[in-house]
């Protein structure tokens, strides 16, 4: 065997393993081979999450923010949260400092290479491939963990599940006059115009005059092309922000899954997936980023007991279901969360509803939120999920309910 564990793909799901095991005394002595087609030295993302607990990442967070915003047409509220924080870390500071702790590590190799096959040959004997760029080399190993998600890899469109795509184009702009207030996360400004998607602004400002601000989509499809991604930030910040001159400073395009397509795990013990390609975006939201710290730290701890890196996933029925019963709506009728979102956030503490959206509240809590929020939509999407058909898509600009 060439490893004890080879990663194919080093981003976040990989790196945050790794450094998990890197603090325990046996597993930091694997033999590893990571292996990744980019080298991690760009800023190629930045991840927010919401929480009220410690991380290991804390020390990375650039900003992070105590009041949260929510605009829409009929609302504009902002919320100073009580226990939450809403936090950001750049992913460059990530890569760094995640790769800089494992440099210290003799027994772990990192190879920038494109990885073309992976398998298992035996319960402990997996094969990975490069591709013929590479020589088609193979290496052998215990384990593979597996976080390689292509385009390829999004659920095709079914009658079995949604498959929705959150889409972005963010940019960090800089102006010279203050106009952001630098202690509110604005997560969305539902005030554009809904066409057959869920269309929203999401500001993370730095200062007064340095924001990242974000066009972002959940539909069924990609925009034409990205020169419509930038019209409308662009029309955005022009109009709705009234900012004249800014300068770009960094640029972020995404393409996240928004699905309740199970995404399994492979049959062989010894291939594991990880994040987006183990399903770790919640569904609803497409936030990963502690869903995939928390995967880490609970096979690292389940290593530590049974000497094998699985556990037993509690998968929160409830919770999977509201996914669902989001998704039927937004597939159905993207123009009715612009309603169920302003009710969701008027009749609710911003805090609450961010322990909803990263299931942290109780049964209780959850039907609160439900009968907040008109209920004609959400009993087509139960009626829908009862009888396994996921309803009729509704023309664009069509109102599906009165509340
Ligand atoms: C732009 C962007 C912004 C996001 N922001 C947030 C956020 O704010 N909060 C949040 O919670 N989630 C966010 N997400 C969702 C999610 O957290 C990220 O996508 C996260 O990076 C997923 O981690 P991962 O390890 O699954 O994938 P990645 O981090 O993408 O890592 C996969 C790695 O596999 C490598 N790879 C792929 N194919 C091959 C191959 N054939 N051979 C070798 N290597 C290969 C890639 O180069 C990549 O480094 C964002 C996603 C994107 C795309």
């Amino acid at each position: 065997m060439d490893y004890d564990i080879i990663f194919t793909g080093g981003g976040a799901a990989a790196l945050m393993l790794l450094y998990k095991m890197s603090k325990d005394q046996t597993l930091s002595q694997k033999k590893i081979l990571v292996i990744d087609k980019e080298k991690k030295d760009k800023n190629n993302r930045s991840w927010s999450f919401w929480t009220n607990q410690k991380t290991d990442f804390d020390i990375l967070v650039y900003k992070e923010w105590k009041k949260v915003r929510f605009i829409a047409p009929k609302i504009d509220k902002t919320d100073k949260l009580n226990s939450l924080k809403y936090k950001m870390i750049r992913g460059i500071d990530f890569y760094n400092f995640i790769n800089a702790k494992l440099s210290e590590f003799e027994n772990i190799e990192f190879l920038q290479a494109e990885v073309s096959e992976v398998k298992s040959i035996s319960d402990t004997e997996a094969e990975v491939k490069l591709t013929a760029e590479f020589e088609n080399k193979t290496f052998s190993s215990e384990y593979v963990f597996d976080s390689r998600f292509l385009q390829e890899d999004i659920p095709p469109k079914s009658n079995d599940y949604h498959s929705l795509l959150q889409h972005f184009l963010g940019y960090v702009i800089e102006t010279d006059e203050p106009v952001f207030d630098k202690d509110t996360a604005q997560l969305f400004d539902m005030r554009l115009p809904q066409r057959n998607a869920v269309e929203f602004v999401y500001i993370l400002p730095f200062s007064p005059t340095k924001a990242l601000v974000e066009y972002t989509l959940f539909s069924g499809e990609l925009l034409e092309n990205k020169e419509l991604y930038k019209v409308r930030l662009e029309t955005y910040i022009t109009t709705k922000l009234k900012i004249e001159d800014f300068r770009i400073k960094e640029e972020e395009y995404g393409v996240i899954p928004m699905t309740d397509f199970k995404f399994e795990q492979p049959k062989a013990k010894n291939m594991i997936y990880l994040g987006t390609k183990a399903g770790r975006a919640k569904p609803s939201t497409g936030y990963a980023f502690l869903r995939m710290y928390r995967d880490a730290e609970s096979r690292v701890n389940a290593w530590k007991k049974t000497g094998k890196p699985h556990y037993e996933e509690k998968f929160n029925k409830q919770f999977e279901t509201y996914d669902k019963m989001i998704l039927n709506i937004m597939e159905r009728n993207p123009s009715a969360i612009q309603r169920i979102f302003t009710n969701m956030f008027q009749n609710n503490s911003i805090e609450r509803v961010l322990l909803f959206l990263d299931e942290q509240t109780d049964f209780l809590t959850d039907l609160k939120i439900m009968a907040s929020v008109p209920p004609v939509p959400f009993l087509t999407s139960i009626k829908n999920l009862i009888t396994g058909k996921k309803g009729q898509k509704l023309h664009q600009n069509s109102v599906s309910f009165v509340s």
